[in-house]
Formats: C-alpha cells, sequence, structure tokens
C-alpha cells in the first residue's frame, strides 16, 4: 500500500494547495515589484524557469526584473527575452536597486541564498519582501514565505510550469514560455534520459509542443552550438585527464587555468564533460575538478543509487540532488584531488558504492 501510494504520486506533480493559496493571494492580485533570482553558473533550468516566470508575471501585470550572479553560458544566448536578464557582476547598480525595491523575490532553481555568492547578501538585506522558492534540489533552507520544494520533479523548469499553469492557466503558457521551459526541462534529464521522467512530464511537454515550438531546433541550439576548440577540449579531457579508480567504476578529471587558456575556454565549455565517463558500463560516480581564480569547483555525477548529493555535502561543502550535485574545494588542485581518492575511498569502505537500485 505504502508503495502504491508512492507510485501514484509521482504520476503527477503534486503541489501543495497550502503553497499555492499563500502564492494566488501573493501573485494573483494587484501589481508589484518581484525580483526572479537565480544560482552561480547559471545553467539551462536556472535561465529557463526564471525567464518562463518573468513572463508570465509580467503578463499578469507585474514588474519583474531576473537577476543571475553571472554570466550565462554562450549557447543560451538565443533563448527569448534572455537580454532582460541581469548579470550581477556586471549590472550590479541596476540589480541592487532592483532587489532592494522588491516586494517579492523568487529564488528559482537554488535550494538556500549562499548559492548566489555575493548576490545573496543583497538579497538578505531586504528583510521586508515576500520570499517564494521554486526549486527541485535537496535540502531547502525553511525559511521562505512561501515554498515549493520538489526535489522529485526533474527540473525546475517543470514544476515552473506546473505552478505557471496553476496561478494563471495554461493559456500563460505562450510559445514563448513554452521555448523557455522547454530549454529547462530538456537540459535537466539530458534531454529525457535521466530520472524522474513521469508521465505528467510528458504531459507538459506535449502542452509545450501544442504551442508550436521548434524541438529539433531548441536542441540543435543548445547541444549543437559550441566552438571548434570546445571539441578539442572535450577530447583532451577525457583521453588525457579522466582518470580511474576502483577497477574502473570511479572516475575523476580536472582542468587547469592554463589548460582552459591553452583551448580558448569559455563559459560553459565544460558544461557535460563530467557525464561522459558514466558512458562506460561499469562506471559507477564520475567527478571533473575546474580551477576558477580562487576556488576549484567540482561537479559529481552518479548512477542508480550511488548518491553524490551526500558526498558533496560530506566532503565538498555542497550538495544538489542524490545523482548530480557540486561544490567548492579552496585548496590547490593536486590536494583536492587528493583528497577527493581519498574520500572515494571512505565512501567504498562503507558501502556506498555499491549499494543495489
Ligand atoms: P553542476 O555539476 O552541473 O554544476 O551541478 C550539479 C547540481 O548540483 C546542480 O543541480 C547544482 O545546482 C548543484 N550544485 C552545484 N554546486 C553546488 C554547491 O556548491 N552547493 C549546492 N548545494 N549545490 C550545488
Ligand atoms: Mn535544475
Amino acid at each position: 500500500m505504502p508503495f502504491l501510494f508512492f507510485f501514484v504520486s509521482l504520476q503527477r506533480m503534486n503541489l501543495s494547495q497550502e503553497s499555492l493559496k499563500a502564492a494566488r493571494e501573493l501573485l494573483c492580485g494587484a501589481p508589484l515589484r518581484v525580483v526572479v533570482v537565480s544560482h552561480t553558473n547559471p545553467d539551462g533550468d536556472a535561465i529557463g524557469s526564471s525567464l518562463a516566470l518573468r513572463e508570465a508575471l509580467t503578463a499578469h501585470g507585474h514588474s519583474v526584473t531576473c537577476i543571475v550572479p553571472n554570466r550565462y553560458p554562450y549557447y543560451l544566448d538565443w533563448i527569448p527575452n534572455i537580454q532582460h536578464l541581469l548579470i550581477f557582476k556586471s549590472d550590479h547598480d541596476k540589480a541592487v536597486e532592483a532587489v532592494n525595491n522588491a516586494e517579492v523575490i523568487i529564488c528559482a532553481d537554488m535550494s538556500n541564498l549562499s548559492r548566489l555568492d555575493e548576490l545573496g547578501d543583497v538579497i538578505a538585506a531586504n528583510a521586508t519582501a515576500k520570499r517564494v522558492l521554486v526549486d527541485h534540489h535537496l535540502s531547502p533552507d525553511p525559511s521562505f514565505d512561501v515554498m515549493f520544494s520538489h526535489p522529485e520533479s526533474s527540473s525546475t523548469a517543470f514544476l515552473a510550469y506546473s505552478i505557471i499553469a496553476e496561478l494563471f492557466g495554461k493559456e500563460a503558457v505562450t510559445a514563448t514560455v513554452a521555448e523557455q521551459l522547454y530549454v529547462g526541462m530538456m537540459t535537466d534529464t539530458g534531454n529525457f534520459s535521466f530520472s524522474f521522467l513521469t508521465p505528467e512530464l510528458f504531459r507538459a511537454v506535449a502542452d509545450l509542443s501544442a504551442t508550436g515550438i521548434n524541438i529539433p531546433q531548441i536542441y540543435n541550439n543548445v547541444y549543437n552550438s559550441f566552438t571548434e576548440s570546445r571539441a578539442r577540449l572535450f577530447g583532451y579531457v577525457i583521453n588525457r585527464k579522466m582518470k580511474t579508480l576502483h577497477k574502473g567504476t570511479v572516475a575523476y578529471m580536472s582542468l587547469t587555468e592554463e589548460e582552459m587558456r591553452r583551448f580558448w575556454f569559455q563559459q560553459g565549455d565544460s558544461e557535460g564533460f563530467v557525464n561522459y565517463p558514466l558512458t562506460i558500463k561499469k562506471m559507477k560516480m564520475s567527478a571533473i575538478f575546474i580551477e576558477h581564480h580562487d576556488f576549484i569547483r567540482v561537479s559529481l555525477r552518479s548512477r542508480g543509487n550511488v548518491d553524490v548529493d551526500e558526498f558533496a555535502r560530506r566532503y565538498f561543502n555542497g550538495g544538489g540532488h542524490k545523482n548530480a550535485a557540486g561544490g567548492k574545494s579552496f585548496v590547490t588542485m593536486e590536494e583536492t584531488i587528493a583528497h577527493y581518492i581519498a574520500s572515494v575511498k571512505e565512501f567504498v569502505e562503507e558501502g556506498s558504492l555499491s549499494k543495489k537500485d
């Protein structure tokens, strides 16, 4: 019986009636000044769901500003209305003004303000705005006024779709909104190949498709729009930098600033590299360490019951989802790799790598 209940509840995006009522009271009335923010190193889901929320809220009459902490990857440049997005690093004063004047702040595709770096401090300083969470990461900060926290949703875009349809009706999902949401759903599910692929998600995709969006073109815009140097960097990383541990079941790769310069690295060029070792049949877990100016960004991926959210939280001060997580390291690349190898050993010894699906 409990199993049946679990199965049935996965068939729909079950939004809490209490959260919906609170969201309706807040967002379906008089026009407000709204800010939508999303996480550092914004990806297709962060950008797609933020812009879709902006679109639907603007259509209702609100005045909406979308802000991300730093620049998005160049292959998202084509998304409709992305030119309205403020980048906190380069549009600092405008962004601060929008946050200070906001009556509502919506955090999309992030579970706490620490994912916003300095933008998080500016938001924390606005003590009067109502805070809304629209997110699918594990372990959300519980202090939001209205919470839509759904780790069982494959993307924030799917959650945003459900909220927009509930609050403003399916008519609010115009072709522009559909295109923005589809980018989020497609990228966070690895083009519909990861977990949490529910019938309800495909029904939502059917609704998006019915608006006339060009799905193959969206795929090409995102996945077939890289530079030649990015293709060569990918070959280099897999051939020269991928190392394996524990009889070829754990992989890691690293990229230094010098290597990135050599291949004319642009933000977003390393997207997807960390997934590639998992194309090897017996691989269970993969990591990539990317050197930044003052820290190393850690990205982790896994298969089945190997929980990299737990691994990231325990060893790299981060988190995310069970099969895709990240964190940061503040020591050298050599020390980061040594720490990873020792942490994987501990993880393996306690049986966390051999958990059955
Ligand atoms: P990516 O490897 O693509 O940067 O991140 C994978 C997932 O982990 C994403 O859902 C991302 O939001 C989450 N994530 C990445 N870095 C961090 C981090 O430092 N802290 C937390 N809590 N989540 C992270
Ligand atoms: Mn996401």
